[in-house]
């Protein structure tokens, strides 16, 4: 079956699964996630699962990624801040559906290829850093939306302080990589109010920031699972 065959497959599952959202489905197909994998994985782009990206981590099941995307209702004026660049592939969908995306990523490796394969794909609107996404981007706060794609052990307050009033963060939350919860988080005059979307699998969202030998490139195919 042709990848493309496999991306419409994908999508109408999505669509099963209970994603109806236009505007996200068709972001999704606007992403050709085999760019976001090494090449031995391209055969498995469309498939719904996690996938390694090097350096340990992993590109998030397209299930997830949807889910995500559709908690967030993103307008397309709105500004939004990722936490775990990882790939891009995440970054990328939150490209097309909004005015502006920042993304923040521990592993300088990883976010260069990411920066190259956004420039492939021409999504000009995205601005990335290196650095603890702990802290946020206060100098580009308040954000409409926040999206953490790595698991917190508590929601960190310094992101719901950067988030703008009616503002929407989605984030894994949990200790144990058994038990993460996917919450959703909703912030108003009156403080903030936490619902619960979704049993989750994501990698922790480590503290501090990483000494540069352990943040080499890695050669194309020798990426760590
Ligand atoms: N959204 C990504 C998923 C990447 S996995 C994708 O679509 O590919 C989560 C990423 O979060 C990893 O790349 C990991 O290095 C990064 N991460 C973990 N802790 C972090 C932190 N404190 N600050 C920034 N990035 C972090």
């Amino acid at each position: 079956m042709s990848l493309h065959a496999r991306k419409i497959r994908l999508i109408m599952n999505l669509r099963r699964a209970g994603i109806t959202s236009t505007e996200v489905l068709s972001a999704i197909e606007k992403v050709p996630r085999e760019l976001f994998l090494p090449a031995s994985f391209h055969d498995q782009a469309y498939e719904d699962q996690a996938l390694p990206i090097g350096q340990g981590q992993t590109i998030s099941q397209p299930q997830i990624v949807a889910l995500m995307t559709e908690a967030l209702k993103i307008e397309k004026n709105q500004k939004v801040l990722e936490i775990g660049t990882g790939s891009g592939y995440q970054t990328a969908v939150l490209a097309h559906l909004s005015r502006r995306v920042y993304s923040i990523e521990r592993f300088r490796s990883l976010s260069q290829s990411a920066e190259a394969r956004l420039q492939e794909l021409r999504l000009h609107n995205v601005t990335l850093r290196v650095g603890d996404g702990h802290k946020g981007w206060p100098e580009q706060a308040p954000f409409d939306r926040i999206i953490v794609t790595a698991a917190a052990k508590e929601i960190p307050e310094s992101l719901v302080n950067q988030l703008a009033p009616d503002g929407i963060m989605v984030i894994p939350v949990g200790e144990d990589a058994n038990e993460q919860i996917l919450v959703k988080v909703v912030k108003s005059e009156g403080g903030i109010s936490c619902s619960h979307l979704a049993d989750v699998r994501f990698v922790p969202l480590v503290k501090g920031t990483l000494p540069d030998q352990e943040d080499r490139e890695l050669p194309q195919g020798l990426e760590q699972a």
